[in-house]
């Protein structure tokens, strides 16, 4: 008989994505190893026939009917990709040049479409190092800030799918003389952030309670937060983020469903002062993931700029769920939730520039010639995750955005 660990081990690691290829409408995918498998083909050769899934639920631009098809639709999916892909020459032995692309052949889209996304700002060490920048005179934290998982509203409508550049936003700020200019942002920034994607709607008026929270989570992406600086700076008083963040955010292609993150479930550092009873869990809710951070100049090496952990979030996914709806307010399918930034507590884990540069005071050495304060023209920004634990591992994949 086999371990436990070593049948997860063995089994396929899920991804959900959104491709196309030549003239093909975009529609559902499964990454499998450097091929795709096409659901849409899947269910329509009649693979889902028992299953009471519609191929239509498939031939869609985004995940959306997918995910809002539940929890056990989506076990019965899996087990049975599981079991063809267990046997796949036998299982696909006639069609197998229908139902597999390369992914090489495939473009991306966003998986999701996102009605409404929020930024938390659940980093405790990023908080604690942004506030000893922008506000050095006073505590480093603001006095809500173990008391609630403080977030924004963000902006949907300019989420994009991993690969796509990043135009260099213009906006105000101040200059030498502390004098308001505007112009292309000088202070370019990402932010090394999961995001969830919620896959069940809590209808308006009904909070969703901590201990039910995680049920409210189809699957986990990279995220990457892009920051003007500069911008941000200046505006962000009295009302928070909104040019220095609204330009861009991207997030990773393929989705990885949240129950895959289980074997990496951990308790996240104690939570001083107790939460309010709204936010006290009964299990640990926080998970140890491995994140990088990549950066390559126009035409440099790529080099590993942050080394990190998910597990140094202060709030966990549930809290900050159950925190976001509280008030009655409704999430939906397709929904956003990011984490915010992500650092440790060395130079080598800070999930920002702004972190790592030490605002443009410390810069980066990225080869004998090149230095980095700020992003620059050219430069490539990947973001890579995995998981990885008693012989279990998960793979996050990538998000990556070239500045121009
Ligand atoms: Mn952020």
């Amino acid at each position: 008989m086999k371990s436990p660990s070593l049948s997860s081990h063995s089994s396929p690691s899920f991804m959900y994505g959104i491709f196309s290829y030549d003239i093909a409408m975009p529609r559902v995918g499964l990454k499998h190893g450097e091929s795709i498998l096409d659901l849409e083909v899947v269910s329509l050769l009649g693979y889902f026939d028992d299953l009471d899934i519609a191929p239509a639920v498939f031939a869609q631009p985004v995940l959306n009917d997918f995910i809002a098809l539940g929890k056990a639709a989506h076990r019965a999916v899996r087990q049975r990709l599981t079991e063809l892909l267990t046997n796949e020459s036998d299982a696909f032995a006639d069609v197998h040049d229908q139902v597999f692309i390369h992914e090489s052949r495939a473009q991306m889209h966003l998986p999701v479409r996102i009605g409404d996304y929020t930024d938390f700002y659940a980093g405790i060490h990023h908080a604690e190092n942004v506030g000893r920048m922008f506000r050095p005179d006073g505590d480093p934290l603001l006095p809500n800030y173990r008391y609630m998982p403080v977030a924004y509203h963000g902006r949907a409508s300019s989420i994009v799918v991993s690969g796509r550049s990043i135009r260099r936003p213009s906006g105000q700020f101040l200059d030498a003389d502390k004098k308001p200019v505007f112009g292309p942002s000088q202070a370019l920034d990402f932010e090394l952030e999961l995001g969830l994607i919620i896959g069940k709607s809590n209808p308006l008026g009904e909070p969703v309670p901590v201990n039910e929270a995680e049920s409210y989570i189809f699957g986990v992406t990279l995220f990457n937060d892009w920051s003007a600086r500069d911008i941000q700076r200046w505006e962000y008083q009295p009302l928070g983020p909104f040019l220095g963040k609204n330009f861009t955010s991207s997030m990773s292609a393929w989705v990885v469903p949240f129950e895959d993150l289980s074997p990496f479930r951990v308790a996240g550092s104690v939570q001083e002062p107790t939460p309010l009873p709204y936010l006290q869990t009964t299990r640990p809710g926080h998970f140890t993931l491995e994140l990088e951070v990549w950066l390559q100049p126009a035409d440099g090496e790529e080099l590993c700029i942050c080394h990190t952990n998910a597990r140094n979030l202060y709030w966990n996914f549930a809290q900050m769920i159950a925190h976001h709806t509280v008030g009655g307010c409704n999430l939906n399918v397709g929904d956003v939730l990011a984490t915010g930034t992500i650092s440790g507590t060395t130079p080598g884990s800070y999930g920002s520039l702004l972190e790592l540069s030490w605002n443009g005071t410390r810069p980066l050495h990225l080869s004998h010639t090149e230095t980095r304060t700020f992003l620059q023209d050219g430069d490539t920004v990947t973001f890579r995750g995995r998981g990885f634990l008693n012989g279990v591992r998960v793979d996050l994949g990538e998000v990556a955005g070239t500045i121009i």
